[in-house]
């Protein structure tokens, strides 16, 4: 997809700042942060929505989730605790048309989100 934001970071086309990177997935700091720990957590392949995943996508998946943990532990915000989101379409709240598992933390959540 050559027109979609985050494939364009995932190609270095657009700067980021990178908090970690494999073979799988890259992650970097949002640029309008909503708490003190932004992360976003984004597959290298391009999949639009979350509802587009299947069992396929189940390795990956996880592997966002463990990932998501591992900077939560690294940020220092596992104790305190963390918030992992997946906006999907409109009403969802979803921008970006390629897949991203928020992780926000360094701040006390509020519930229900708006
Ligand atoms: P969503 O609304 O769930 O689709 O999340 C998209 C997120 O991408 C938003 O939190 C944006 O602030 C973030 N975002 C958009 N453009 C960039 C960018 N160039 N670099 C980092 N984050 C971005
Ligand atoms: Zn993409």
């Amino acid at each position: 997809m050559n027109d979609c934001l985050f494939c364009k970071i995932n190609r270095k086309q657009i700067p980021s700042s990178i908090a970690y990177e494999d073979e799988k997935l890259f992650a970097f700091h949002d640029i309008n942060p909503q708490a003190p720990v932004h992360i976003l957590i984004v597959p290298k392949i391009h999949i639009a929505k979350i509802y587009d995943t299947n069992q396929s996508h189940s390795s990956l998946l996880a592997h966002m989730i463990f990932i998501a943990n591992k900077l939560a532990q690294e940020k220092e915000i596992d104790q305190g605790g963390y918030r992992l989101v997946l906006n999907c379409n409109a009403d969802g709240g979803q921008s970006v048309d390629h897949i991203h598992l928020h992780l926000l933390g360094g701040r006390v959540m509020k519930w229900p989100p708006g």
